[in-house]
């Protein structure tokens, strides 16, 4: 069965039929654009029988470029409007049927994905791209690799190695989980409305063992929080409330093989998650 991808007019008689007018709060731009939603499908290497997680389908033209990729795909979307029509849509353009399942919630809140999703392809909603993956990788350990859209910034911080002047909190956290890396660019113009924003492409890879359990990970993200609040301080300095004042601060990072007198940017993951460890062997 061949389906059918959206046009840009297409698009518009479908949000005007729902009576649906784009909002920022929801981070709502639509791709009215087939080549670029197939483009981002082939970055996020998509293959025939895969079950893709997509957050935020809205009126579905990603949604189709998986489809079309014959694999299935379980679609979150948070308003009731856009999840409500979607499986319509994809049946009337050719997707055979059971193919979608449609999760009328917000991704930020899930616990459970139908049909245990593998691949991630979404083109996020901006204002909450960052705490949507990282909520995803840490609920969904099946989730083995992805491709998303997000602002531009936010891509180079997902994607930023240490030193560099984007590196922060989400850098680490995102590589806690494993590599990320750009994955292309995507005109402005592609979308409906025309945001305000430059978008890029990121993707990233699972590592096979996780790092560390979930106390482990807690722990060093609070260290990684801790140390980017004050980023310019040494970390001697902007760990002092995490760890009970600047001496003891020293000694664990010492004991972890981190100079005190480096900054929050100088670490690695794996600089942070040796923190975390010597710390907790500290207290016991
Ligand atoms: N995938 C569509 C496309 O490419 O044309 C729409 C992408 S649009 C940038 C973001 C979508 O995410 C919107 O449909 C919006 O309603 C939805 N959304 C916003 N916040 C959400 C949340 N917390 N959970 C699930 N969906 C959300």
């Amino acid at each position: 069965m061949t389906v059918t991808l959206l046009g840009a007019t297409e698009i518009r008689r479908l949000a005007a039929e729902l009576d649906v007018t784009p909002t920022k709060k929801l981070g709502q731009n639509f791709v009215v654009d087939a080549n670029t939603v197939r483009k981002i499908v082939q970055a996020a290497d998509v293959r025939a029988g895969e079950r893709v997680v997509e957050i935020g389908p809205g009126l579905g033209s990603l949604t189709l470029a998986i489809l079309e990729a014959a694999a299935a795909v379980t679609a979150v979307e948070i308003d009731h409007r856009l999840a409500a029509r979607l499986a319509r849509t994809a049946a009337e353009r050719g997707a055979p049927d059971g193919a979608l399942t449609v999760v009328d919630a917000d991704a930020l809140r899930i616990t459970e994905l139908p049909g245990d999703p593998t691949v991630l392809v979404a083109n996020l909603p901006y204002n909450v791209s960052v705490p949507v993956l990282l909520h995803l990788l840490e609920t969904f350990p099946r989730l083995q690799r992805g491709v998303v859209m997000v602002q531009a910034e936010v891509a180079e911080r997902l994607a930023a190695e240490p030193g560099s002047k984007v590196y922060g909190a989400p850098s680490v956290k995102a590589a806690w989980y494993g590599p990320w890396q750009l994955r292309g660019t995507v005109s402005r113009q592609v979308f409906w409305p025309v945001p305000n924003v430059d978008s890029l492409l990121v993707g990233f890879h699972r590592d096979p063992e996780p790092r560390g359990g979930d106390d482990e990970r807690r722990r060093t993200f609070e260290i990684v929080d801790a140390a980017f609040n004050q980023r310019r301080k040494m970390l001697r300095q902007a760990l002092s409330g995490v760890f009970g004042g600047s001496a003891a601060a020293s000694v664990v990072l010492d004991s972890a093989g981190v100079a005190p007198t480096a900054r929050g940017e100088d670490l690695t993951v794996d600089d942070y998650h040796r923190v975390a460890l010597a710390a907790s062997e500290r207290v016991g």
